[in-house]
């Protein structure tokens, strides 16, 4: 894709995707001076730093020889409000004025509020009756319809409360990245108070396109499509690429250009999505992870600036005596550290997008 010269100075001037290599020296146990070398990228949305550690590229974390054998409780139906029977004496029902029917139905996927919730809105969409799914084996009709249903949730909470605008649809696979419960579900939030990351992102999407009179994703987007190192592929209108300086490992960034409010999403653009996270899905198994977390940030401004893009990363695996992937170094410092270069996690995920 090429880039005019107008263009390209706008996002030469906001969009820095910055490299800053330090180099550590130490001598090693058979006396061998060595020279290692640690990149420091700098998020060109946020602006926030990550640390590739090029040296721990080659390492294989703890539990990740193989795919961990499924959670002992896999096979406990008995036991989980979200499976049936149970799932109508043991979940909540929306109010009246949100849904007559009190639950939310589209195909399997089954929609009620969430008994802890985390905000005015807060619900939870189950994919369907399975209660356990290893990672990678869903079906793309399963997450189509979940997402359908979330959107029909988002749009009742904008009919009945508009300005409740920031809203999110994110998902923890496994334990190990924060499921409380193993039965597969996305979580929905929306509330008039915004997140720590919806008020960055609406602020800096505003400001971006207030001074260059551009989208900020999309040109995020137009920069990894010419550079081609991290870009993977499409699946319908999404993008799909390797995020340029990661906060999670093998952090996989969706993006829909152009789109700034679910409400313009057509019934392809869920199943395009679903798409592109079944995939993703497909190559974190192909790494024998089994822990992931998915999001999808919205601010439902009616002249908002900030794009869709979705975010999926892996998780340390829940496996017995798994590392967490948060060190003190980044609960402390505020950096992530990660081991693999975004370019070969891009290279690694193509092989899903053929
Ligand atoms: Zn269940």
């Amino acid at each position: 894709m090429m880039i005019a010269a107008g263009e390209r100075k706008i996002m030469d001037r906001q969009l820095k995707f910055l490299v800053e290599p330090v180099t550590a020296r130490f001598i090693t146990p058979d006396g061998e001076p060595v020279e290692t070398v640690i990149e420091v990228r700098t998020n060109p949305i946020t602006l926030r730093t990550c640390r590739v550690t090029l040296s721990r590229k080659g390492e294989k974390e703890r539990g990740t020889e193989s795919l961990p054998a499924p959670p002992p409780d896999a096979d406990k139906r008995d036991g989980c409000p979200f499976c049936r029977p149970q799932l109508t004496e043991m979940t909540p029902q929306c109010v009246e004025s949100l849904a007559s029917s009190g639950r939310l139905i589209r195909g399997k996927s089954v929609l009620f509020p969430n008994l802890f919730p985390y905000g005015s809105y807060s619900a939870v969409s189950l994919f369907d009756d399975n209660h356990f799914v290893e990672i990678g084996t869903a079906s793309i009709a399963s997450y189509r319809d979940s997402f359908l249903n979330c959107a029909d949730y988002l749009n009742r909470i904008l009919l009945s409360d508009p300005q409740a605008v920031y809203m999110a649809i994110t998902q923890n696979h496994l334990p190990s990245a924060g499921g409380s419960l193993l039965h597969p579900h996305l979580q929905i939030n929306a509330d008039r108070v915004a997140s720590n990351h919806h008020r960055f992102l609406r602020k800096r999407a505003t400001e971006y396109f207030r001074d260059g009179g551009s989208l900020l994703f999309t040109d995020y987007l137009r920069h990894e499509i010419e550079d081609g190192r991290r870009y993977i592929g499409n699946t319908g209108e999404w993008q799909w690429m390797a995020a340029f300086a990661p906060e999670g490992f093998y952090e996989i960034w969706g993006i829909l250009p152009g789109k700034t409010s679910f409400r313009d999403f057509g019934e392809q653009d869920w199943e395009d999505l679903s798409t592109g996270v079944v995939r993703t899905q497909q190559f974190y198994r192909s790494l024998c992870r089994n822990g992931y977390n998915f999001g999808l940030m919205l601010v439902e401004d009616t002249n908002g600036c900030l794009e869709m893009r979705a975010v999926i990363l892996a998780r340390s695996n829940f496996a017995p005596w798994v590392r967490n992937d948060h060190t003190g170094f980044e609960v402390m410092l505020g950096d992530m550290a990660t081991f693999v270069p975004p370019e070969e996690t891009a290279r690694l995920a193509q092989d899903f997008w053929i």
